[in-house]
């Protein structure tokens, strides 16, 4: 593992990632871990045990179309679904992306049955379990010259199953 000193984090390139982790970021990417917090799981009724942790991290991409690409990655390979419900207005210069998505098994699902993306998931896909499970992705101009300038805010406290075939890839 080697240590960078920016913000005092960790460097990890994928390889050296811890496991819960490598199961679902992106490959070909380097992170930097500020923070990652190992929950203790989430017991569904039929005794299921879903990992629950939160991760305060930086990736190695300085653009908004890789942000996106890194997103999708990253749901396909969670194997979670995870809408945006709200998209932030981007004022002025000083951030160049920014997107917080909530997961589509969240209470938000039934108040925003308009929503485009939710438009095209079936019914039945949309259960509300009260997950509370987020993510937050930033891209600020004043970090687009450090090495992993895209900020990840990640809660993956889902509170069921994700890994089987009630989950969607698009
Ligand atoms: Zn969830």
């Amino acid at each position: 593992m080697d240590i960078e000193s920016q913000n005092s984090s960790q460097f990890f390139s994928w390889d050296s990632l811890p496991e819960q982790l490598k199961s679902i970021l992106p490959l070909r990417h380097s992170y930097l871990i500020k923070n990652f917090n190992v929950l203790s799981p989430f017991q569904t009724t039929k005794n299921f045990e879903i990992p629950q942790f939160e991760l305060d991290a930086f990736v190695d991409i300085d653009d908004k179309e890789k942000a996106r690409k890194w997103f999708l990655s990253f749901e396909s390979k969670s194997k979670t679904t995870m809408p945006e419900f709200r998209h932030y207005e981007i004022k002025g210069k000083k951030v160049l992306f920014r997107e917080k998505r909530h997961c589509i098994h969240s209470k938000l699902v039934k108040e925003k049955q308009g929503n485009r993306e939710l438009k095209r998931l079936q019914s039945s896909q949309l259960q509300n379990t009260n997950c509370a499970a987020t993510i937050h992705l930033r891209l600020k101009f004043c970090n687009i010259e450090l090495s992993h300038p895209l900020e990840v805010n990640l809660r993956f406290t889902h509170n069921h199953v994700v890994n089987s075939a009630e989950s969607l890839s698009f």
